[in-house]
């Protein structure tokens, strides 16, 4: 249930960024209402077999931990630092220089320190200094260490799900360290002791289940891909295909399921759909790789591992020879930094060459797949698709840069050229505010909650500061961007701090400007909206 969220002024106004005297470890922290996320339910953590599995929820006193919960955490930790070299060299290299203090949103958007990164690694890092390191296990506090409480472990759970693992902080620190590290590791411990969250464990176990985090069946799947085919051709006039789980086919297309199911993703759904019918792409869905997001990404290496499988599964299955994923954002950075030591290499499969250009992308040679937008961007420098730019110009938008596409991947011209190629009005925010620099959206890492409503709106405040300057400054009236996360997660924070902004898929934007062949007279969008002067030339005015 959502907690009642103050007014945006009020908000504002009550931010401060002053740094309290004393000793921080002799702080308790207070879970404040509207600032974290439920607990797990019992029954998907059950299903997913995970440990200490309870109903416990965060605002109750007694968290009901197992009896032996600090050795589970020692022995996790002890593990953890031996299995992976980049949490030892965290944990002792950080000079405390502050250049990250002010560049994670969440300390910008709440002025709590605790959400200065550098803090945030700290809270792991008292423990490790205590039970860890020689001069810790002397000198205790004095050499910065402290023990392990409780009340540590409920600051944990507090602080690291107000991290979206964005790793914006990382590109300011002059010694790379990557707090969205050290929070995966620190919510890979607290999920030892079985304090899961349910945002992450429900569909986490859904993927488990049917491929997906919603849950949906084969058959669901089926029944909304043919939904999308009757919309698309009353929109257009032209009768698209959208084969499943076919045998053979050159491609196969991994969507996040929020495409299928959910507003605004569902208009780029339709757009891909649109695009790869006019091209005359051979490809598949599959309805048991349904779902290009991975949850587990924001739970552990291991459940990220398992719920990444299925792709590669349905891939040789099908008998494929590349993959296609469309806007997602943690799909991305799971592919890209963990797949091929986690689940790969996918050596089975081809390098991706498109069959409408030919072009080789060398740089999927070894994950084997494309994201939408290289391939999308691939076509229209090679003149492949014709595009009516004059059909966006109801829209003047601005891009966001995801997290995980931008900064983990480099995905930082393609989008850009398709916009500027696919609409008349585009501008971007403030250099500080995109690209590699881009700012979260407040709510990625699975806790995009109504519940935790306040620390997103928090969170967000950057990424909607710079959305209302070109608001101001341009009258921009759209934010696109190609993360699913950000589509669900972007609106409410922009009713919020920007009226009048909406999200689109950067695919919507493609499939408006698509003109296909055999099409109808079309008047609207994809959404239903009229085109401006009838899509046709001339109209500046929105
Ligand atoms: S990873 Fe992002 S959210 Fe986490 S501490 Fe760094 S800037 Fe903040
Ligand atoms: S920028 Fe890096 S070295 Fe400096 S305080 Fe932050 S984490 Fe530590």
């Amino acid at each position: 249930m959502a907690e009642k969220l103050i007014k945006p002024e009020e908000l504002a106004q009550g931010i401060k960024h002053t740094t309290p005297g004393g000793d921080w470890r002799d702080e308790k922290t207070e879970l404040k209402r509207g600032c974290f996320n439920y607990g797990a339910q019992p029954s998907s953590t059950k299903y997913l077999g995970l440990p200490n599995v309870r109903k416990w929820q965060p605002m109750h006193d007694d968290w009901q931990l197992p009896e032996n919960w600090k050795e589970i955490i020692i022995k996790g930790l002890a593990d953890r630092l031996k299995r992976f070299r980049s949490l030892q060299v965290f944990m002792d290299i950080c000079v405390r220089c502050g250049a990250c203090a002010d560049k994670c949103h969440f300390y910008i958007g709440s002025g709590d320190p605790k959400n200065m990164p550098v803090m945030r690694a700290e809270l792991l890092r008292s423990i490790y200094r205590n039970d860890f390191t020689a001069a810790g296990k002397i000198l205790g506090s004095i050499a910065g260490g402290r023990k392990l409480t409780v009340d540590v472990i409920k600051e944990w759970f507090y602080y690291f799900y107000q991290c979206t693992e964005c790793r914006r902080c990382s590109v300011f620190c002059p010694y790379g360290i990557d707090t969205a590290e050290i929070t995966m590791i620190g919510r890979e411990l607290l999920n030892l002791l079985g304090l899961d969250i349910d945002w992450i464990s429900t569909p986490a176990a859904n993927c488990f289940r049917t491929g997906n985090h919603l849950g949906v069946q084969p058959h669901g799947f089926k029944d909304s891909v043919d939904f999308a085919v009757d919309d698309l051709e009353e929109n257009t006039g032209v009768r698209v295909e959208a084969p499943i789980n076919k045998k053979g086919a050159e491609v196969l297309f991994v969507v996040p399921s929020a495409d299928y199911f959910g507003d605004p993703h569902y208009f780029g759904f339709l757009g891909y759909l649109a695009l790869f019918h006019e091209i005359g792409l051979d490809y598949t869905l599959s309805a048991f790789a349904s779902e290009g997001g991975n949850f587990g990404l924001f739970h552990s290496n291991e459940m990220m591992k398992r719920l990444n499988g299925k792709i590669y599964a349905e891939a040789k299955r099908l008998g494929v020879k590349w993959i296609i994923g469309a806007e997602c954002g943690h799909m991305w950075r799971v592919l890209h930094q963990y797949m091929d030591t986690m689940n790969g290499p996918a050596d089975f499969l081809e390098v991706p060459r498109s069959p409408i250009t030919g072009t080789v992308f060398e740089n999927a040679k070894t994950t084997r797949m494309v994201h939408i937008c290289e391939f999308t961007a691939d076509l229209i420098k090679h003149n492949k698709i014709k595009l009516d730019p004059n059909r966006n110009n109801h829209w003047k938008t601005t891009f966001h840069d995801s997290c995980n596409t931008s900064r983990a991947m480099g995905l930082l011209d393609e989008p850009r050229y398709i916009l500027n190629k696919v609409c008349n009005h585009f501008y971007e925010m403030p250099e500080n505010t995109i690209r590699e620099q881009t700012f979260c959206c407040g709510s990625g890492s699975g806790i995009g909650t109504d519940e935790n409503l306040e620390m997103r709106m928090r969170g967000g405040l950057p990424r909607a500061n710079a959305v209302k300057y070109v608001h101001e400054k341009h009258g921009v009236n759209l934010l696109s961007c190609i993360c699913a996360i950000d589509k669900a997660t972007l609106p409410p924070l922009l009713e919020y701090w920007v009226p009048g902004v909406e999200v689109a898929a950067l695919h919507e934007l493609v499939g408006n400007a698509l003109v296909m062949t055999g099409e109808k007279d079309r008047t609207t969008d994809l959404r239903g909206q009229e085109f401006v002067n009838n899509g046709k030339e001339g109209s500046e005015d929105v």
